[in-house]
């Protein structure tokens, strides 16, 4: 049924919705003018007076032709009013309204139905091609992606509606069919894809793993719902699992704690690692970047600053906010320098975690094995965790915070499934404590910019943590996730730019997006790279930029390698 509503609420039908909707306005527009009309001939015309009810009831009863017959004229202006009445009853309501209705939305309906035929199997050439098993927001987050780099994929379902409207609505390719059965999946070509994407049930995606292994060997990733089935899926034959919630518990985790260089390691590429520090309590808050001298004390590179969830690619004269964060590249060793520089006061850490589902309950495994202290809140009894001991109350209730002892907390992950309620929590925490670090998850894309307008510091949006993961894992990862629009991703040093130093290569003035670090094909990492480095042709730049500026480069300097 919701497969039926959303037809009428899309494309051509949500126009013809409007067309229904003016016509009901001059409907209605008619009835009012025939009711007063009615009155006002009564009392001329015969002396009688009505209310203003009956005079609609009199117009709908005459309209449809019912005519009981307890109102009626005894003039002959009397008789032709109400002639004409009928008579337009006849032709706007049970001519017309009727005809538009059928012509309008059933037709339509009916002949969608019967001219989409399913796809039950791709062509025999078919190949190259990524097969998706189940949608749902990070498989669409995903899809964009597909779709930005023209890649062929193909979803497949068993369900027809979801086939229909995924094909002719949103104009995806899709095959009609059950996903565990043999003879689908052959013919989806499995041999010859290029990748297999197992987002349904955990039994289900093993099923799939299990009767894919018995055909091909193309590489499958599935995401698991619970964690403790991954070794399972495994040994069902997928290549990888993801465990989404845990990824994302990690994520809020690590950004939610104040202290710490090394707490907040990102990401690394080989020996290098992408780590973040708040800059609040340390001695270089409110310093300029060069003041600072980050670099010439530990030798790390700050290669950007994040303030309300903008990250900037910082310059000489930058003031490193107390309120912001730096991203850090730089070797293990130098993070331990900066530690040292900095000290680890991580004993005044508070965090707080504001619901206790499967991504709630990894951010406070996570924050356990630091050791952070934290404190979970939620309204349920979880049904699958026994470790945890939450505080049991509604967090959007000032007091059940106020009790268990928000104004001291240092930091706030906001995780429940409802991004209304996560819009709410993110700006009763700001509201009380305007200093707290407020690290939110969006469970819809669409909710992010009300997370960070309500407050909080960092946005984790579910579906392009998700998204990102599938693509990297596509991609045998070049670029690694910092947070919505901005990555670092590599590639080798473009032909043209060979023999010219980084400031002649025109990177940063001209695409934006700049250079972390320079590795060579001994795996040897310069993490600091001067503007008279010169570009090699063995070198492969590790940079940071914004989405937009990543395709940039790949449009200024297009990729040979690698379709
Ligand atoms: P996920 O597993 O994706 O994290 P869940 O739905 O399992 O999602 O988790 C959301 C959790 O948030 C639930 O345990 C729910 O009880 C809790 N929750 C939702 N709203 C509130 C609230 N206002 N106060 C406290 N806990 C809440
Ligand atoms: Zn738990």
């Amino acid at each position: 049924f919701a497969a039926e509503l959303a037809y009428f609420v899309r494309g051509r039908a949500r126009q013809n919705l409007k067309v229904l909707a003016l016509y009901g306005l001059f409907l209605l527009v008619l009835i009012l003018l025939y009711a007063s009309l009615f009155r006002y001939l009564m009392l001329e015309l015969e002396g009688r007076e009505y209310s203003f009810i009956a005079g609609i009831y009199w117009t709908i009863t005459v309209m449809t032709t019912l005519g009981f017959g307890d109102i009626t004229f005894h003039s002959d202006t009397g008789f032709i009013f109400a002639t004409l009445v009928t008579l337009s009853g006849v032709i706007f309501l049970l001519i017309i309204l009727p005809f538009g209705l059928v012509s309008l939305f059933l037709a339509p309906w009916i002949e969608q139905r019967l001219r989409y035929r399913p796809t039950y199997e791709l062509a025999a050439s078919t190949s190259g091609h990524i097969l998706i098993f189940g949608i749902d927001p990070i498989i669409r987050a995903f899809i964009r992606k597909l779709q930005a780099r023209n890649l062929l994929f193909v979803v497949v379902t068993d369900n027809y509606d979801q086939a229909l409207m995924l094909e002719e609505q949103e104009g995806f390719k899709v095959v009609y069919g059950a996903p565990t059965d043999a003879q689908v999946l052959r013919g989806l070509r499995v041999k010859t894809a290029r990748y297999v994407v197992a987002n349904l049930s955990d039994p289900e995606n093993a099923n799939v793993c299990l009767t894919l292994r018995s055909l091909c060997q193309t590489p499958v990733v599935t995401l698991v719902r619970d964690s403790d089935h991954q070794e399972l899926l495994r040994l069902a034959g997928a290549n990888q699992v993801i465990a989404l919630p845990r990824i994302l518990g990690r994520f809020l985790a690590t950004r939610a704690t104040t202290h710490g260089a090394m707490a907040h390691v990102l990401d690394s590429f080989g020996a290098l690692q992408i780590a973040e520090i708040p800059l609040y309590g340390t001695p270089f808050a409110g310093k300029t970047l060069a003041e600072s001298a980050i670099r010439q004390q530990t030798g790390l590179s700050v290669i950007g600053l994040w303030r309300r969830g903008q990250l900037s690619l910082p310059t000489p004269d930058s003031i490193l906010a107390p309120d912001s964060l730096a991203l850090l590249a730089g070797s293990r060793e130098q993070l331990q320098a900066l530690e040292l520089l900095i000290g680890n006061p991580t004993a005044d850490d508070l965090v707080f975690v504001l619901g206790h589902g499967r991504i709630g309950c990894a951010a406070a495994t996570f924050l356990e094995r630091k050791p952070v202290p934290f404190v979970l809140i939620d309204q349920r009894r979880s049904t699958s965790c026994r470790k945890h001991v939450p505080v049991y109350g509604d967090a959007t209730d000032r007091e059940t915070l106020q009790k268990a002892g928000f104004d001291r907390a240092s930091g706030v992950i906001v995780t429940t499934n409802d991004d209304n309620t996560n819009v709410f929590l993110t700006l009763a925490s700001r509201h009380l404590n305007p200093h707290i670090r407020i690290v939110a998850r969006a469970n819809q894309d669409e909710n992010i910019d009300q997370l960070y307008a309500a407050g909080a510091d960092f946005v984790v949006s579910n579906a392009s943590v998700g998204a990102t993961i599938l693509m990297n894992l596509l991609d045998r990862k070049e670029s690694a996730f910092l947070s919505e629009g901005m990555h670092l991703f590599r590639r080798p040093v473009p032909t043209e730019l060979i023999g010219k130093t980084l400031e002649a290569s025109r990177l940063r003035p001209e695409l934006g997006c700049s250079v972390v670090a320079l590795k060579n094909a001994a795996d040897e990492m310069n993490t600091t790279p001067e503007p008279k480095t010169l570009l090699q042709a063995d070198l492969t730049l590790l940079l940071i930029g914004s989405a937009e500026q990543e395709k940039a480069f790949d449009r200024r300097y297009p990729r040979t390698e690698n379709a």
